[in-house]
């Protein structure tokens, strides 16, 4: 099959639509950018911003017109989305989507197609801010981020090609993933963080001192807690579109927190300054790697890191 990106199409013109959308249109990758949204004054928005160039008011007949349509609505919303476009595309129409889910999206689109088009390349930008719609819209959000791309047995390689190009060319560094890992790994390394802070935030802002608590806030917990200010129905639908993978990582969570409370509770200095340490250890390794500085990677900790019992705080 042979692609052509004259025309995007963009639905759902929010914090990440808009961002896509502005990028292609800034950077002058295609002919046209036309974007719907079930808000219609987030279009209307976007058109006044230049995020878009058209606004789009009839959808099938946007989807008929498109050579690429990116999903970039709620993930709960996607079933009903995938549906309604379904009937508009063209045996060589690329879809694409940056839900932060990917297994619910794909078994949506198994529902929805009776033969999975080998033009779906489900995806996901690893790259966000606490904030929603089209007024948040920035053209450089995916730069030096990262992308993910969860190709299906049915996806045809070059559309899988085509859209990494497409990404590539917004400076995002894409990679593929098997859909199921995606989520193993963003419950662990995303969702679990962001239910943290909003379950911090949720519980301290509950207790009766809670103005001073705020009030004296040090640094740490406003980076700590920055995450809670991010949209709630968007994260209400990835709790229920990741419900397996998050339900795992809370648990395993929730075994490490005992056992540090265990160890405040038994005076157990051992066990504290070895969880603390193996932590420190473990955060400074991952730093290295994610920086890509060392020619040599450091060693993963093991136990032999692990301060004796009666040693001493090896730090603040
Ligand atoms: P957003 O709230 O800023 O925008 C979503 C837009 O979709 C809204 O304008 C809404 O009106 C519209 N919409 C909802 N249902 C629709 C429908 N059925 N048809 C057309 N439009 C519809 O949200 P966002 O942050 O841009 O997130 C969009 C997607 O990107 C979500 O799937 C989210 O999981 C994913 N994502 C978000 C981030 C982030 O940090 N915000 C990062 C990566 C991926």
């Amino acid at each position: 099959m042979k692609y052509t990106l004259n025309k995007v199409l963009v639905i759902g013109l929010g914090l990440i639509g808009g961002s896509f959308a502005k990028a292609l249109k800034i950077r002058h990758l295609v002919d046209e950018v036309s974007g719907y949204d079930l808000n219609s004054a987030e279009c209307e928005l976007g058109l006044q911003l230049g995020v878009i160039d058209k606004q789009v008011t009839s959808l099938l007949d946007a989807v008929a017109e498109a050579d690429l349509v990116m999903l970039a609505v709620p993930v709960k919303a996607m079933e009903q989305l995938l549906g309604a476009i379904a009937p508009a595309l063209r045996p060589d129409t690329l879809v694409t989507d940056a839900g932060s889910t990917k297994m619910n999206i794909i078994e949506a689109a198994q529902r929805v197609f009776p033969t999975m088009p080998a033009t779906f390349v489900p995806g996901h930008p690893i790259a966000g801010a606490e904030k929603s719609g089209v007024m948040a819209a920035n053209a450089d959000l995916f730069e030096r981020h990262k992308v993910i791309l969860t190709p299906l047995p049915e996806t045809d390689p070059l559309a899988v090609s085509v859209v990494a190009e497409l990404w590539q060319s917004l400076g995002a560094e894409v990679l593929q993933m098997e859909p199921q890992r995606h989520d193993e790994v963003l419950a662990a390394t995303s969702h679990l963080p962001h239910l943290l802070a909003f379950s911090l935030v949720d519980t301290l802002a509950h207790e009766e001192e809670n103005k001073d608590i705020f009030r004296y806030a040090a640094g740490g917990f406003r980076d700590f807690t920055r995450i809670a200010a991010s949209d709630p129905v968007m994260w209400h639908d990835i709790c229920q579109a990741n419900r397996e993978a998050l339900l795992n990582q809370i648990d395993q969570f929730t075994t490490g927190l005992s056992r540090l409370r265990q160890a405040i509770d038994t005076d157990d200095s051992q066990t504290l300054l070895g969880i603390f340490t193996r932590a420190r250890i473990a955060r400074e390794y991952f730093s290295t790697l994610l920086t890509g500085t060392a020619y040599e990677l450091p060693s993963a900790p093991t136990s032999a890191d692990i301060p004796a019992k009666g040693a001493e705080n090896p730090g603040e």
